[in-house]
């Protein structure tokens, strides 16, 4: 132990360092020599026990104050005389235990990795089910009024013949022997000043610390099936393309006694013909004769199960629009519905026969150039 390395030193700071420079040291170093992104480097191990060890000590005010006065001896039991001189030194090493380093705060801070007692424990317990995703095409018709889907889905379902339990009907669940019931597996690294201890799940019961007797025939014990389901979806009316639709409880089963996952239905809506679709609002380009626009007329609009009349004013130019209000889609959440929006075309007639020639030559020479001002004004332009 000659060669032991000063706390202050291993973590990188000066004596009297405040207990936020400990931590924050602690952590850099930690990410950095952590087994997890070190796998099978032996020398990391090592630094990453020997950080261990100097933060258990320099964290605690107790300890601290006794490594300060003491030094090794202050808080090894083993070093030099009086062993368990100081007292209270039985959390060495026991991570978690009462009197150590609050060894579930260290992960903590680093989100998680895997390892820590907390999250082994949350991984044994309840936990909600994997949610799904699925993606339904629809007809533009029946984004605008809503629909009724029947999907298919593969996904895990709970085993009916054990209900889930993954046990042979009429048997039940023995402790693990793998783990003795605790849900996890420790692997314990001795050192003189302690031990290293890394706790993860135990991979045969799942954390749960419990097994069953006898598997289930059905599911081979996982209580758990893969098949694919039929599911109706109501889809209501103004969804669109990327709309997601949630389906509580429809994903896979939890675990554990966990709740089921939930569906995401994303939408997608087939285009129209005719009509087009932005937001709420609608648009539709509407095809009108020259004598409807010359001289105004009663219009039919095609819309969705109804039709609506608009008066053409005489003299409406191609591409002009009109808007209907509130004969576009509902909208999703208020129900409150967008607009129509409705552009004329005029449309030209072609295949013309010598009479109806005829008819178009006798207006055009009946009108003057004055009944183009747009195109008498263009005329004179010059650029
Ligand atoms: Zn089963
Ligand atoms: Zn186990």
């Amino acid at each position: 132990m000659a060669d032991k390395r000063d706390y202050y030193e291993v973590l990188g700071i000066q004596k009297g360092a405040s207990e936020d420079e400990i931590k924050k040291a602690y952590r850099k170093l930690a990410m950095k020599y952590h087994p997890d992104r070190n796998p099978g480097d032996k020398a990391a191990e090592e630094k990453f026990k020997e950080l261990n060890e100097a933060y258990e000590v320099l964290s605690d005010p107790d300890k601290k104050s006794k490594y300060d006065r003491f030094g090794f001896a202050g808080v090894d039991p083993s070093y030099g005389g009086g062993a368990g001189g100081f007292g209270d030194f039985g959390g060495f090493g026991g991570f978690g235990g009462a009197g150590g380093m609050n060894f579930e705060d260290i992960f903590d801070m680093f989100g998680g990795f895997g390892g820590g007692r907390r999250g082994s424990a949350r991984r044994g317990g309840p936990q909600k089910g994997r949610d799904l995703q699925k993606t339904v095409t629809i007809d533009f018709t029946d984004a605008l009024f809503g629909c009724s889907k029947q999907i298919e889905l593969t996904k895990d379902i709970r085993c009916k013949t054990c209900n889930g339990s993954g046990a042979r009907p009429g048997t039940g669940r023995k402790t693990c022997d793998a783990c003795g019931g605790s849900g996890q597996i420790s692997q314990v690294s001795n050192t003189p000043f302690g031990r290293f201890q890394n706790v993860t799940t135990c991979s045969k019961c799942g954390g749960t610390g419990q097994v069953v007797e006898s598997p289930c025939p059905d599911c081979s014990g996982t209580g758990r099936i893969r098949k694919t389901v039929k599911i109706k979806v109501d889809i209501p009316a103004g969804v669109d393309t990327d709309s997601i639709i949630t389906v509580r409880g429809q994903g896979e089963p939890g675990l554990n006694g966990g709740p089921e996952g939930d569906l995401y239905i994303v939408i997608n809506v087939r285009p129209h013909s005719t009509y087009k679709r932005r937001g709420n609002d609608l648009y539709l380009d509407l095809p009108i004769t020259f004598d409807q626009a010359a001289l105004g007329a009663k219009v039919q609009v095609p819309g969705f199960g109804e039709s609506y009349s608009y008066t053409i004013t005489p003299g409406t130019q191609t591409g002009s629009s009109f808007r209907l209000k509130g004969k576009g889609v509902p909208d999703l959440r208020t129900g409150r519905k967008g607009d129509l929006y409705v552009k004329v075309i005029v449309e030209v007639p072609t295949k013309l026969s010598r009479k109806e020639k005829k008819a178009i030559e006798d207006m055009a020479k009946n009108l003057g150039p004055d009944a183009y001002p747009k195109k008498k004004k263009f005329s004179t332009l010059k650029f």
